[in-house]
């Protein structure tokens, strides 16, 4: 297989010559490069120029759980073997990253190489903008470029009450495009499929936003069979998978895994700053560098919201989020302390047992 060959077989799939450069070192050794389109129990499925292998994530499931392969990452195959083995993986240039919930507050990877986060959110239910700003820090937090998707514009009843919805997510989302769609009249969906078809996308956004919906649009067919397409592994046998990464037929890759579905906590310090990059501006005015903006003196953020143009909401959102945050920094932070307290103490221990074994060689 020619290098030309590979480019145009991988294209689809977001391979560049970025990419290829980051391979270069691999191809002498007559590797392959391949997209992950799977993982699961020690597996993955990986779309080559020569189709979809299977091959095992031994070499690429280390202890950080934040390392391990993962959905849009950009593998390095053997070209044969039983099994065919994930040398590695070349660096990722996004990931998206939840922290999960209380029992291991370690974090795990979503998905990588994200270039655009479509955050969809439902125009027939009342707007959260509190939850489009968490959605919004989780984006920016990953790395990705957030996109904010207003669906089911057919059910706002008219144009004016409409551009006034677009604002208000406008105000909330600063550097963000704000798309409105219709999948029941097919209104906006050229516009959608314009910005996903440069790079790789993924579809966040409460349950019921119309993700499903805008997939399916996007795919130009129903995805949940679209998913199961039928790849023949080494042994000639069928095997039905489950896909979670698609090239779609307008250009670009689509991202969509239960795992991105259900995300809701995050540690998103950087994202928090940025999608209330208004107020951190603010802040860099105040008096004090430590400024809580509570009530300290010369704070710029204070003043903000006395002359009206910052909103008590917004301000509001935004301390929740610093505060929600800084919850499961301290959590991760506590899990880690007592990891390294188990450490010692198992240290401790084998001192100990090495002292008595010399103690017992001196009698
Ligand atoms: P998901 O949970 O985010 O995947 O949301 P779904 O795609 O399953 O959509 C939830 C509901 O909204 C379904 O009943 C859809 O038929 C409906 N829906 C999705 N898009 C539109 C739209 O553009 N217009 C209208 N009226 N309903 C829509
Ligand atoms: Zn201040």
């Amino acid at each position: 297989m020619t290098s030309t060959s590979v480019f145009s077989a991988l294209a689809p799939y977001g391979w560049d010559e970025a990419w290829a450069d980051a391979f270069a070192p691999y191809e002498s050794e007559g590797l392959l490069p391949g997209r992950v389109v799977r993982v699961d129990r020690g597996q993955c499925d990986v779309v080559t120029a020569d189709g979809t292998l299977r091959a095992d994530t031994a070499f690429v499931t280390p202890h950080d759980p934040l390392r391990v392969l993962c959905t849009g990452d950009w593998a390095v195959v053997e070209p044969a073997g039983t099994p065919r083995y994930v040398r590695s993986y070349l660096p990722r240039r996004t990931a998206f990253v939840r922290s999960t919930s209380s029992k291991r507050s370690e974090g795990q990877i979503l998905a990588a190489n994200v270039d655009h986060a479509i955050i969809a959110v439902s125009l027939a239910v009342e707007l959260e903008l509190g939850r489009i700003e968490r959605f919004l820090a989780l984006a920016w937090e990953s790395g990705a470029q957030p996109v904010v998707v207003l669906t089911k514009a057919d059910l706002v009843p008219d144009a004016v009450t409409l551009s006034h919805l677009v604002e208000d997510v406008q105000a909330t989302a600063p550097g963000v495009p704000v798309l409105t769609v219709s999948a029941q009249d097919g209104d906006g969906l050229d516009v959608l499929s314009a910005v996903v078809s440069g790079g790789t996308s993924v579809l966040l956004g409460q349950s019921g936003a119309g993700k499903s919906t805008l997939a399916n649009a996007l795919v130009g067919a129903d995805v949940m069979t679209v998913h199961t397409t039928r790849d023949v592994d080494g042994k000639g046998r069928h095997t039905t998978t489950t896909r979670n990464l698609l090239a779609l037929p307008g250009g670009g890759v689509l991202i969509d895994t239960p795992g991105l579905r259900g995300v809701g906590l995050w540690d998103a310090g950087v994202g928090v700053g940025q999608v209330f990059s208004e107020i951190e501006a603010l802040a860099e005015r105040c008096r004090f560098q430590d400024c809580a903006h509570e009530s300290e003196p010369g704070c710029a953020v204070l003043a903000a919201l006395d002359s009206g143009e910052l909103s008590e909401r917004r301000l509001e959102s935004y301390r929740k989020l610093i505060r929600e945050n800084q919850r499961i920094v301290a959590k991760t932070d506590a899990r880690l302390r007592a990891e390294i307290r188990k450490d010692w103490k198992k240290k401790g221990a084998q001192g100990k047992a090495a002292m008595e074994a010399k103690r017992g060689s001196w009698r």
